[in-house]
């Protein structure tokens, strides 16, 4: 009982640690990605489009990092990576704006100096006045100035609606990289060693034999397949685990998304007769 007590603890702190080390690494690849991706020239950040393509981008390699530290709870990863992936976009919007405003600080101390009037004031009375002229509306006015011309309609450019373009943006390029990142960490975990499962073959088999298949793997005799689905079993072992693989049952069906409809840890006799029926012996191949 006490052992037990102790090894739950243990694991919940390498959980802890998992995550941790997670958080940590993806910040600071996320904060590298994206000042290197505010410093792309203005045309390739198409609009919206830039943000996804980042928000992707980015949810692959929290997603990477995820498999590294060995976090394998796809509904935990995904809110976690959408959080992360939208500060980060928040981040670069921060600074994008900070470097625009630069630049249009200097811009503007350059046309004051041409000016007769101004040039009597000197030039650090032009610098006082010019400092920090433009304001956040202003700078997405600027992002969002391709958009508006480019729709020749008379699209609303009201500062409101700039920033539910923003708020858009972020949105949707946080959650499509919270998507890709929880896809990646979807693969068999065991807890035991600690190890993502290996896979070691697969087979498609028929409808017949996969009906056969299901019954000898599933406890739950009711599952079945459809005259026209194959039987996908997937068979994969975690680095120090026992010598019968676990096997994966997916149904493959035309024009149908392939969907997971039975896992299963065989034990011995089970897994010859699953032998027999696929008419070799599995793992030989
Ligand atoms: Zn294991």
């Amino acid at each position: 009982m006490a052992n037990g007590m102790k090894s739950s603890r243990e694991s919940a702190l390498i959980g802890l640690w998992r995550w941790l080390s997670w958080t940590a690494v993806s910040a600071l690849a996320l904060a590298g990605m994206m000042l290197a991706a505010v410093s792309l020239p203005a045309r390739l950040k198409l609009i919206g489009l830039f943000s996804l393509a980042l928000g992707l981008t980015a949810g692959w390699v929290v997603g990477k990092i995820a498999h590294w530290r060995r976090i394998h709870h796809p509904r935990r990863l995904f809110p976690a990576a959408t959080l992360l992936i939208a500060a980060a976009l928040a981040g670069m919007t921060a600074e994008s704006f900070r470097q625009w405003q630069i630049s249009r600080d200097a811009e503007l101390q350059a046309e004051l100096r041409k000016s007769v009037g101004m040039r009597l004031l000197g030039p650090d009375l032009i610098d006082d006045f010019v400092q920090d002229q433009g304001t956040f509306e202003d700078y997405l006015a600027h992002r969002y100035s391709a958009l508006v011309d480019l729709s020749r309609l008379s699209f609303p450019s009201s500062t409101r609606h700039f920033w539910w373009l923003l708020g858009i943006e972020i949105v949707a390029g946080s959650l499509a990289g919270g998507v890709i990142s929880s896809r990646m960490v979807v693969g068999k975990f065991c807890e035991s060693c600690g190890s993502w499962h290996e896979p070691k073959q697969s087979q498609v088999v028929e409808p017949i034999t996969g009906n056969r298949c299901l019954e000898l793997l599933s406890a739950d005799q009711s599952v079945s397949l459809p005259n026209d689905a194959h039987l996908l079993l997937e068979f994969s072992t975690c680095r120090r685990g026992p010598e019968i693989p676990s096997v994966r049952c997916v149904l493959d069906r035309p024009g149908e998304a392939a969907r997971v409809i039975v896992e299963s840890q065989p034990d011995r006799a089970t897994y010859d007769q699953l032998g027999l029926l696929l008419d070799e012996p599995i793992g030989t191949r």
